[in-house]
C-alpha cells in the first residue's frame, strides 16, 4: 500500500493542532486505498504544543512527532519533516488549517492518474489579509520574477504534495540558508497549479508580522538572484560617465570664462549622494557575504531535543 506523509510545521499552534487532526483524520478515512502519516514538527513552541503532539502520538499510531530544542523557523521545520518522512508521496501543510486537507484527494488523482511529480496550490484571492500586506507581496512576485530564473508563482502556497522522488531532490539541497518556495521551483520536476480562494486561520495567530515577511522577502531575493550585486556595476559606470561629461564642461567653462570660485553647496550635495549609493552598494554586498559567511560555517539546520518512537 502506498503511504502519504503529511508534513505539519508547529509553532504556538495548541489550538489549532487538535482541529487540524480532526479534518486530516477525516480525509484519511475517505482515502481507503493509501495509508498515511502525519509528522508533526513542534518548532520550539512556548505554548503546550509539544504537549498536544505527545497525546495525538500516543492515541494514533499515524502521528509522530519530533520537537526542536528552540525555535528554528518554518524552514527548518519543513526540511526536519521531509527528512523523516518515510512516504512515497509527502505533502507539507500549515497547522492552521489555511491548508484545505480536503484538497489532498484531487492532489494524489492528478500525481496518479495524470502523471504530475508535484501538485502545488495557490489561493487566487487575499481575502483577509491587510491590503498593505498584498500590495508588497505582489510588488515582490513581478521583481523576483523580473531577476530570478527560478520561476516563483504569486501566491504559492507551501501546501503541496511531491513524489518522494521530488522530495530526494529537495533533501539534496543541502544549503542553511533555506527558501522552499524557490526550492520546490529549482527542483524543476512537472507541477500541476491547484487554485483556491484563501482561507483564514481557525485558531491561534499569524506568526509573521510585516517586518518579518520583508526580511523574508530579502532572504528570497538573495538565495535566488544575484541581479542586486549588479546595481554597483551599473551605478558606478553612469556615475562615470556623468563626471566624464561634467569634467568637460567645467573645463571648456574654465577656458571660456575664467576660474570664479563658487559652488561648493552642490559640492556638499553631490559628495553626500555619491558616498549614499556608495554605502548602498556595500550594504548589498554585505547582504550577500553574511549568506555565506552564515552558509561556510555549516551548522546544523535543526537540532531535535524530542521524537516520538
Ligand atoms: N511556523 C513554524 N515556525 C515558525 C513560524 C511558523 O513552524 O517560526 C508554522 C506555523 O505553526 C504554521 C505555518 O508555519 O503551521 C505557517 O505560519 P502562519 O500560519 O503563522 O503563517 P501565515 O499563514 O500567516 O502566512
Ligand atoms: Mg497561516
Amino acid at each position: 500500500m502506498e503511504k502519504i506523509s503529511i508534513i505539519v510545521p508547529s509553532y504556538n499552534e495548541e489550538q489549532a493542532l487538535p482541529l487540524l487532526y480532526k479534518e486530516v483524520k477525516q480525509v484519511m478515512q475517505q482515502m481507503k486505498k493509501v495509508d498515511f502519516e502525519i509528522l508533526l514538527v513542534d518548532d520550539g513552541s512556548k505554548d503546550k504544543t509539544l504537549e498536544v503532539c505527545r497525546k495525538l502520538s500516543t492515541k494514533d499510531r499515524h502521528v509522530k512527532y519530533l520537537s526542536f530544542s528552540r525555535n528554528f523557523g518554518k524552514e527548518a521545520a519543513i526540511y526536519a519533516g521531509l527528512e523523516m518522512a518515510t512516504g512515497d508521496y509527502v505533502t507539507l501543510m500549515d497547522a492552521d488549517l489555511q491548508d484545505p486537507p480536503a484538497l489532498l484527494k484531487e492532489m494524489y488523482r492528478l500525481i496518479k492518474e495524470e502523471g504530475y511529480d508535484s501538485v502545488g496550490t495557490r489561493r487566487v484571492s487575499r481575502k483577509g489579509e491587510p491590503p498593505i500586506r498584498s500590495f508588497f507581496a505582489r510588488c515582490f512576485y513581478k521583481l523576483i520574477h523580473k531577476i530570478s530564473r527560478t520561476e516563483m508563482v504569486d501566491g504559492a502556497r507551501d501546501y503541496r504534495l511531491m513524489t518522494r522522488q521530488m522530495v530526494d531532490a529537495i533533501l539534496s539541497l543541502k544549503e542553511y540558508n533555506r527558501y522552499s518556495k524557490g526550492l520546490f521551483n529549482f527542483v524543476g520536476f512537472r507541477t500541476k497549479w491547484l487554485e483556491y480562494e484563501n482561507v483564514e486561520r481557525v485558531a491561534g495567530e499569524t506568526k509573521w508580522s510585516f517586518w518579518k515577511l520583508l526580511i523574508y522577502a530579502m532572504d528570497g531575493i538573495i538565495a535566488f538572484s544575484t541581479a542586486p550585486l549588479w546595481i554597483a556595476v551599473f551605478v558606478g559606470i553612469l556615475f562615470c560617465f556623468i563626471s566624464f561629461i561634467a569634467i568637460l564642461v567645467i573645463i571648456i567653462k574654465t577656458l571660456c570664462f575664467g576660474d570664479p570660485v563658487g559652488g561648493w553647496p552642490s559640492l556638499v550635495c553631490i559628495i553626500f549622494m555619491v558616498s549614499g549609493i556608495q554605502l548602498f552598494c556595500t550594504g548589498i554586498i554585505g547582504a550577500y557575504l553574511s549568506k555565506t559567511y552564515l552558509e561556510t560555517k555549516k551548522r546544523p539546520i535543526y537540532i531535535i531535543q524530542e521524537q516520538s518512537q
